[in-house]
């Protein structure tokens, strides 16, 4: 399943909604929270402003310093926040020991809370109300299943991860489309092997390199890799062993070029849906 080919298909549509807005005189934009320098999250925000500029979408970081503040901190986000002309925001976490999120959870707008920090929008996740401002990482697992054909709807379903980024929201979506059950394993599931040779689809959301191998995949298993590691000579590799498992999948996403690449597609489209928002509401 590639995630490029899947980004690629959406780009049409993303693009003809950021032209309307921009006839309307509203440039979408994403607003990202950055405090201090960690390497990925530069990376991060330079292959996001480069994404972002090709659908159409401007980008406007706020860098803070990394012995900012708790209190300056809460301000300068809630400055960001109420900044008109920013449709969505994304807040890189974790934020540098002490700081905490809690705050900006909060006060972020639900509408342009990219990827679903307030407890409002992610309440909406678990009572299966809405998914449409779920983390985009699961909207993108999900976007990309449904781009191959691949259904949810009785299929015997096991996510690696309980993270609220991604294994508790997806399990969530994943009950909401009718999966027939949902195992979420993490790191004190007793035998990881077993909840995953018995699955339909296999969802590896650990980060942790190689931990998925060939004896944990049922012969013509769905496998949808989240993971994103780096390997000492600095290669982004998965957490699925690509290269055993693939002969034994029906479907499997590479890493790179597979969710990732779907999840900026979804972002762009949180952007775009808080800036539709400020148009409707104006
Ligand atoms: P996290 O560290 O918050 O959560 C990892 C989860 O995996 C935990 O619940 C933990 O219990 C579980 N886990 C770890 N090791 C395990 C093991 N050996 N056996 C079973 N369970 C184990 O991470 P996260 O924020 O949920 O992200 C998970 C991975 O997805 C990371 O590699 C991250 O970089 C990647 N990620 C990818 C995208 C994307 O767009 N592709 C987006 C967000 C995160």
């Amino acid at each position: 399943m590639s995630g490029t080919a899947a980004a690629k298909s959406a780009e049409e549509e993303i693009k003809s909604r950021a032209r309307k807005l921009s006839l309307a005189g509203i440039e979408p934009c994403l607003g990202i929270v950055r405090v201090g320098a960690r390497p990925d999250d530069l990376s991060y925000e330079r292959s996001a402003a480069k994404r972002m500029s090709r659908l159409g979408i401007g980008l406007e970081v706020l860098e803070l310093p990394a012995d900012i503040t708790q209190s300056a901190f809460n301000r300068a986000f809630e400055a960001f926040n109420k900044k008109a002309d920013i449709h969505g925001i994304l807040l890189f976490r974790p934020l540098p020991v002490p700081l905490s999120a809690d705050y900006a959870a909060r006060v972020i707008a639900p509408f342009k809370d990219v990827d679903c920090m307030n407890l409002l929008n992610m309440a909406d996740v678990f009572t299966g109300e809405d998914d449409s401002r779920a983390p985009c990482t699961p909207s993108a697992v999900i976007e990309l299943l449904e781009y191959y054909g691949v259904a949810l709807k009785d299929r015997k379903v096991t996510v690696i991860g309980r993270s609220l980024v991604f294994g508790k929201p997806f399990a969530m979506m994943a009950i909401r489309r009718n999966a027939a059950s949902i195992t979420i394993c993490h790191t004190k599931t007793v035998d990881l092997k077993e909840a995953c040779v018995n699955a339909d689809i296999l969802v590896a959301a650990a980060g942790v390199s190689g931990l998925v191998t060939e004896d944990m995949v049922a012969e013509g298993a769905v496998v949808a890799d989240v993971g994103i590691n780096r390997t000492i000579d600095g290669r982004i590799v998965g957490d699925v062993n690509f290269d055993h498992v693939e002969s034994k999948a029906s479907y499997i996403t590479p890493v790179p070029g597979g969710v990732g690449a779907v999840t900026a597609s979804v972002m762009a489209r949180r952007v775009l849906d808080g800036a539709e928002f400020t148009r409707n509401t104006k």
